[in-house]
C-alpha cells in the first residue's frame, strides 16, 4: 500500500446568519441553505472537522489522522494548529477581535489565540473590510466606543479580488457585504464581539458582545499597514509569498503549464485550489484538482508535479 499520498478533505460547512450561496455559485459545493458562510475546508477543530476523503486514512477526522499517525505531519504542535476556511459575507460580519495565545489559555479554558489571514477570492464593486482603529490610547478606545462613535474608531478599507491582509490578534477587524475570502488562521473559535451594527434578530434581540474582553486585548494604537509581496518565478509556476511567521506560512502558486516541485524542506503543506483546475502527479498516480478542493502534503511528499491553469493557497505552520 503507498502511504505515501495526498490527503483529500472533505469540507464542513457552517450557517451563518450573514452567510449566503457563493459558496455554491463559485465552488460548486452543496451547500446546506442560502445562508451559509463558512466552509471549513482543512479543519481538526472540535466545532467542525474534515474528515479524509481517499487513499488508507478515508474516512478518518483530521484530527484523529493528527494523533494516530504523527509521522505526516511531524510537528511539534500537540493539536493539529491551523484552520482554513473560505467565508461567504453576504451581509456585514460583526466587528470583533480575536485574543492572542496568553490571554486566551488564562480567559478561555486552555483555547489558542486567534492569529489569521485573508486572500479575497471575490469581491462585488464597491465592497471593504473593517481593519484597525483609530484611537492612539486605550482612554480614546473606550470613549469612542462608549459613545458609539464608529465611523471615527474604526478604519475601513476598500477590497477587490487578490488583496491579502494580514490579521494578527488584537487587530479590531470585520469583513463588509459581498467579499469572499480562504482565510487561514490558527485553530482557535474564540471571538469577542464588539460591535454588531445595533441589529436585531427575528425576536428581537442584539447579540451579545464582549467589550471588557475586547478592550483587554486590542493592540493599541493600530492602524492599517498596507503589505507588499515577493514573487519567485519557476518554469510553469509563480511563488508569491503572503506571510511567513512563528503562527504560518501563507504563499499563493499561480501554475500556468507544468511545475516540477522539489521537496527537501521537512514539511507538510495545506492547498487550497481557488480558481481554475489541474491535474496533480506522483509516483504513477494523477489526482485531478478541480476548483474548490483542498488538501494536505504529508511530509516525505516532496517530488511531485502540477499542470494545468490553476491557482492555490498554500499554507504551513
Ligand atoms: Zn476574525
Amino acid at each position: 500500500m503507498n502511504l505515501n499520498q495526498p490527503i483529500f478533505l472533505q469540507p464542513v460547512f457552517q450557517e451563518r446568519i450573514w452567510g449566503g450561496t457563493k459558496l455554491n455559485e463559485l465552488f460548486q459545493y452543496e451547500i446546506p441553505s442560502n445562508t451559509t458562510g463558512e466552509c471549513w475546508a482543512v479543519s481538526a477543530h472540535p466545532n467542525g472537522q474534515s474528515v479524509v476523503n481517499n487513499g488508507p486514512y478515508a474516512g478518518m477526522k483530521l484530527g484523529d489522522l493528527w494523533s494516530a499517525h504523527p509521522e505526516l505531519f511531524a510537528s511539534k504542535s500537540a493539536v493539529f494548529p491551523l484552520l482554513t476556511k473560505l467565508l461567504d459575507a453576504s451581509d456585514d460580519l460583526s466587528v470583533q477581535v480575536h485574543p492572542d495565545d496568553a490571554y486566551a489559555g488564562v480567559h478561555e479554558n486552555g483555547e489558542l489565540g486567534k492569529t489569521e489571514c485573508w486572500y479575497i477570492v471575490d469581491a462585488e464593486p464597491g465592497a471593504s473590510i473593517i481593519y484597525g482603529h483609530e484611537a492612539h490610547s486605550k482612554e480614546q478606545l473606550v470613549q469612542l466606543i462608549q459613545e458609539g462613535k464608529w465611523n471615527d474608531l474604526l478604519t475601513s478599507i476598500p477590497v477587490k479580488s487578490g488583496d491579502f491582509f494580514y490579521v494578527p490578534s488584537g487587530t479590531i477587524h470585520a469583513l463588509g457585504r459581498g467579499v469572499v475570502v480562504l482565510e487561514t488562521q490558527q485553530s482557535s473559535d474564540t471571538t469577542y464581539r464588539v460591535y454588531d451594527y445595533d441589529r436585531r434578530d427575528k425576536d428581537g434581540n442584539l447579540r451579545e458582545l464582549h467589550l471588557e474582553k475586547a478592550i483587554d486585548v486590542t493592540t493599541i494604537p493600530q492602524a492599517y499597514v498596507a503589505g507588499s509581496y515577493n514573487t519567485r518565478q519557476a518554469e510553469g509556476l509563480a511563488v508569491t509569498t503572503f506571510v511567513s511567521n512563528d503562527f504560518f506560512t501563507v504563499e499563493k502558486w499561480d501554475v500556468d503549464g507544468t511545475a516540477q516541485l522539489r521537496g527537501g524542506e521537512q514539511k507538510y503543506k495545506i492547498l487550497s485550489v481557488i480558481d481554475g483546475s489541474g491535474v496533480l502527479r506522483a509516483d504513477g498516480q494523477s489526482y485531478e484538482l478541480p476548483k474548490g478542493t483542498h488538501f494536505i502534503l504529508p511530509v516525505g511528499f516532496d517530488s511531485y508535479e502540477l499542470e494545468g491553469k490553476l491557482q492555490l493557497i498554500v499554507s504551513n505552520e
